[in-house]
């Protein structure tokens, strides 16, 4: 309590201070400077449908390459940049740099697909944060359908006012809203029927096993049935192996991201692999 009294205490905290708070200091210095030393690039994951085996979309996933480490997980550094705020200007590089790179995908012919972009819930607490994507949309050309902002619930639910009357504006411009890893989340249903919401993501935890899991199997199918009968889309996410598919596809459930298709790839990969998925003739 006395911490914010004089730089002393401050400096005494310091030396307690747990691995994990120096390993986070380390990474908030290193993220800083990543994004100026051009380390972060996104990998692009298609979205199948399975029915017709044409890409439908992809989902942007920011990698970091450091300079010694490697490749880091978004899984460790997007906390740090949370909660740092560092996730702003990031967050904004990532939309900039996705629908560029769907403009370029729609040049290329192959123009009805998507870019799912995840957004933060710190992001919402900016005020210009739809003007900033505006401006994205119309430096870039996209057409806002094209565009699907992803969100899990917990997000959603942290900043609840806010956040749903953001995303009443996103939905506004005609930006399509995907609730990321649904079903893990501590929320009630019922606010699918107020919030502006387009499609469920069905977390890929619930993959495990589907075949003999029978909760796992009745959550997935539940989940399939209850955007059916709301009238949303419904993608199911890491896909790996054709027995999964085969359940999904018996579900109705068509719309498919994972390994079995693709891993995240660079962009030459991705367009590779759009060029093999739907020949051009
Ligand atoms: P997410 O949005 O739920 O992304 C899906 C994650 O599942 C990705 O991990 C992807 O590589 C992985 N995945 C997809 N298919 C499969 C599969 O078949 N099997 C397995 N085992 N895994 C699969 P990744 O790329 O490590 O991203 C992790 C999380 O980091 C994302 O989860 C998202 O929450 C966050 N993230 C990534 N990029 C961004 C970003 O630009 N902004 C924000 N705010 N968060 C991001
Ligand atoms: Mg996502
Ligand atoms: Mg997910
Ligand atoms: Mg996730």
């Amino acid at each position: 309590k006395s911490k914010e009294k004089s730089g002393t205490y401050h400096h005494f905290f310091k030396s307690e201070m747990s691995d994990w708070s120096m390993e986070s200091i380390y990474l908030e210095n290193a993220l800083y400077k990543a994004l100026e030393n051009d380390e972060l690039s996104l990998h692009y994951q298609p979205q199948v449908d399975s029915k017709t085996n044409r890409i439908i979309g992809a989902e942007a996933l920011l990698r970091w390459n450091h300079p010694t480490r490697g490749m880091v997980s978004p899984i460790e550094f997007i906390p740090v940049a949370e909660e740092t705020g560092l996730i702003v200007p990031i967050g904004k590089w990532v939309l900039l740099n996705a629908c560029k790179q769907l403009k370029k995908l729609h040049a290329q012919g192959n123009s009805n697909m998507s870019v799912s972009v995840n957004l933060s819930g710190r992001q919402f607490e900016e005020d210009d944060l739809i003007p900033m994507i505006e401006s994205i949309l119309v430096e870039t050309g996209i057409a806002p359908e094209f565009l699907h902002i992803e969100l899990t619930e917990n997000q959603i639910f942290k900043n609840t006012h806010v956040t749903l009357e953001k995303m009443r504006e996103i939905k506004a411009l005609g930006i399509k809203i995907a609730v990321d890893d649904f079903g893990t989340g501590y929320s009630s249903l019922g606010y699918l029927k107020n919030f502006p919401i387009d499609t469920l993501k069905i977390d890929r935890s619930f993959m495990f096993d589907i075949l003999t899991d029978k909760d796992n199997a009745a959550i997935t199918s539940t989940i399939i049935t209850l955007a059916q009968n709301l009238n949303l889309n419904v993608i199911a996410e890491g896909v790996e192996t054709a027995e999964q598919l085969e359940f999904l596809m018996a579900k109705n459930c068509f719309n498919i991201q994972g390994y079995y298709y693709s891993k995240p790839l660079p962009v030459e990969a991705l367009e590779n692999y759009i060029d093999i998925l739907t020949p051009k003739v």
